[in-house]
């Protein structure tokens, strides 16, 4: 097995167009360059959220504006390329980022959590209050507790989602090498909205890939409560091709509406019939971090409507809302979507606060998918605001058939892409 480290970036032909058609990606020096307020305290901004949208914001807003970071955890540890390090393509300290990179920037962090925010103060779990004038939210995905009968979040030691900064991917990656010869290893995937959606499957291709080398008669069951998932054409084609006879799928047609856990017989009850397994992966359902909720700035989805031009809460206008939590409409749950919110909000709370012109929002997803060593798909779309939210502009997305070239690039281009938007969040 190959490991690999997380190379930095060279853009390769096809990397460019990629970037060529994901713009807003190559924006940054737009916020950076808005005048400073010269004789008077600089407005305050409170960042709730050291993640891909917060750590972005908050680094995008630091040379004109004071910025208050509030991020419990000293370490960020990606769940993007995650799925990578299960596989063995990636070292698990590769997914480890400090602040050095941020307060750097002048940002200024306290590792604490947001308990509440307050009319013109976010306050934290002490009791301190930390006045703003503007306030960003950006706290990622808290799961359903009550969606799953049978799992809570007491099981995640048993029955690991690693689906959060601070998930045990490792835990997934040691029950899947310590399976039973012919053992089954079952994945419980979401249902929609999640964030990323193809993660579930790459961890699958994963788990299938470390589990051909070690327990080639071992199974892999998903059971699956919707109908369709994000490049399932891909990944079918390329199980077929990697992974013959190793993965099931249970959806709806098999009564995955009605799904029980089972941690202590280790089943997953499906419509009643018992799937027995030896290690189970639970991706539970998700909504918005719960700080949203306690600043009233989510509606009854669960998660937080925001305005798409500056990512501006619908509920609530001193708040901004970016990545996973909030819903502008149409762009998925992902960490380049939330950098591209980011930078949005930013540029908007900037150009608010300090007079600097207002740059054209536009926004990017790019999400890699790998299925084997050296096979990755891709998919790429670009954004703008619309009269109902964020509309597509622009679409790319990896073919079935494809020449195992074009996937090898895929595979170095997604390598690429973690280095330059790491680099971009932490500096
Ligand atoms: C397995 C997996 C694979 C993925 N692969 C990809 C991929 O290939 N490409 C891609 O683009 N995306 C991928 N993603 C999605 C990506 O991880 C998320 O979309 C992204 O992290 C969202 O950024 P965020 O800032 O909203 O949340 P996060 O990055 O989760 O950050 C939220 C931060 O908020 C902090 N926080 C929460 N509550 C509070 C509080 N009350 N006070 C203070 N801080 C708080 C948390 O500690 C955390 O640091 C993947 C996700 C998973 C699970």
């Amino acid at each position: 097995m190959r490991m690999r480290g997380v190379a930095r970036l060279h853009l390769s032909g096809s990397e460019a167009t990629r970037r060529q058609v994901l713009h807003g990606l190559t924006a940054a020096g737009v916020i950076l360059s808005a005048p400073a307020v010269i004789g008077q305290a600089r407005p305050r901004v409170v960042v709730v959220g050291g993640g891909a949208g917060g750590a972005t914001a908050a680094r995008h807003m630091a040379e004109t504006l004071d910025v208050t970071l509030v991020e419990p955890n000293p370490v960020y540890r990606s769940c993007f390329f995650s799925n990578l390090a299960i596989g063995g393509f990636v070292a698990f300290d590769a997914l480890a980022h400090d602040y050095t990179g941020v307060t750097a920037t002048g940002v200024r962090l306290i590792q604490a959590r947001a308990a509440g925010v307050d009319e013109g103060a976010v306050k934290l779990e002490d009791g301190t209050q930390l006045a703003f004038d503007r306030c960003v939210l950006a706290p990622g995905i808290a799961f359903r507790e009550d969606s799953l009968p049978g799992w809570s979040p007491s099981d995640e030691e048993r029955i690991p989602s690693a689906y959060m900064t601070g998930g045990r991917p490792e835990r997934i990656r040691e029950q899947i090498l310590n399976l039973p010869e012919g053992g089954t290893w079952c994945l419980v995937a979401p249902p929609d909205p999640s964030r990323c959606p193809p993660a579930p499957y790459e961890r699958a291709s994963m788990a299938a890939h470390l589990l051909k080398q070690n327990n080639p008669r071992a199974k892999i069951l998903i059971v699956d409560p919707k109908a369709k998932y994000a490049k399932q054409a891909l990944f079918e084609e390329g199980w077929q091709e990697h992974y013959t006879g190793m993965i099931d799928r249970l959806g709806p047609d098999f009564g995955t509406g009605n799904l029980e856990i089972r941690p202590d017989a280790m089943e997953v009850v499906v419509d009643g019939m018992a799937e027995a397994a030896d290690a189970i992966n639970v991706i539970p359902a998700q909504q918005a971090g719960a700080i949203a909720h306690l600043a009233g700035v989510t509606d009854d989805t669960g998660w937080a409507p925001v305005e798409p031009t500056a990512m501006r809460s619908r509920l609530r206008p001193d708040v901004h809302v970016v990545g996973d939590a909030a819903h502008p409409g149409g762009i998925p749950k992902a960490a380049s979507a939330a950098v591209s919110e980011a930078r949005v909000a930013a540029a908007a709370i900037v150009a608010e606060l300090t007079g600097a012109p207002l740059p054209e929002p536009s926004y990017a997803s790019a999400c890699w998918s790998a299925i084997a060593g050296d096979d990755s798909v891709s998919e790429a779309t670009s954004f703008r605001p619309g009269p109902d939210g964020l509309e597509a502009v622009a679409h790319e997305i990896s073919q079935t058939g494809e020449d195992a070239a074009v996937r090898r690039a895929n595979w170095d281009n997604a390598f690429s892409w973690y280095a330059s938007i790491t680099a971009e969040i932490f500096g």
